[in-house]
């Protein structure tokens, strides 16, 4: 049996980019449905960071698992920040985002280029069984576009437009955008952290 490492998250289309990135990892990463679990973990914390410590504990101690858990969103500085840790509760769950990133970009009508910037960001925890708490951040920095372009991705992406791509984060391939997004960078740092803090959690394939 394998070494594995619960993902606490119920997307999808997070897990597909988390599994990409720690593909070189000869450790089972597995989301919350794959083992099993059910929990509905309330956010409640008030930065990125500490919702997915709250994430992360809560299912390392029902399951006496090594568990990682993201907690991330978009941050527009001409909102303040805003919709920041509330990204996907923005206007509900359920309501789809061709309608909430029609609703951003008509936010920003008028607003000229130079302040629509914005980022995307990701913290990342991971609550090992013997009470350790690792955390780590990435940020991918860029400006809200004037429409909404691409069909890759999901979430935001076809908004986030990349200045160093000339296109919006849902125009570029799933490994470009692991190569520079928030969460690939988070991931990244949080495999070196564990690597250094836990040799033996994770190896890596020889
Ligand atoms: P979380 O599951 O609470 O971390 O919610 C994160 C939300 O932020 C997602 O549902 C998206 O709305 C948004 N988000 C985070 N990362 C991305 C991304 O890479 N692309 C587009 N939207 C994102």
């Amino acid at each position: 049996m394998p070494e594995r490492i619960i993902f606490a998250t119920g997307n999808e289309d997070k897990m597909r980019e988390i599994r990409m990135i720690l593909a070189d990892l000869k450790v089972l990463v597995v989301s919350l449905r794959e083992a099993g679990i059910t929990a509905e973990i309330e956010e409640n914390g008030t930065s990125f960071e500490e919702n997915a410590v709250i994430k992360a504990k809560a299912i390392m101690e029902l399951t006496g698992e090594a568990v990682m858990a993201d907690d991330s969103g978009l941050q527009i500085d001409y909102l303040d920040g805003a919709p920041g840790i509330y990204s996907a509760r923005f206007m509900g769950e359920d309501t789809s985002y061709d309608v909430k990133n029609a609703a951003l970009l008509e936010k920003l009508e008028g607003v000229p280029e130079e302040r629509r910037t914005a980022r995307f960001v990701c913290a990342i925890a991971c609550a090992l069984p013997d009470g350790r708490i690792l955390t780590s951040r990435g940020t991918m920095e860029g400006r809200i576009g004037y429409e909404i372009r691409g069909e890759n991705g999901f979430g935001y992406d076809p908004i986030f437009f990349l200045p160093e791509c000339g296109c919006t984060s849902a125009e570029i391939s799933a490994e470009k955008k692991n190569e520079l997004s928030h969460r690939g960078k988070a991931l990244r740092s949080m495999r070196e952290k564990l690597e250094e803090l836990a040799e033996g959690i994770l190896q890596k394939e020889s």
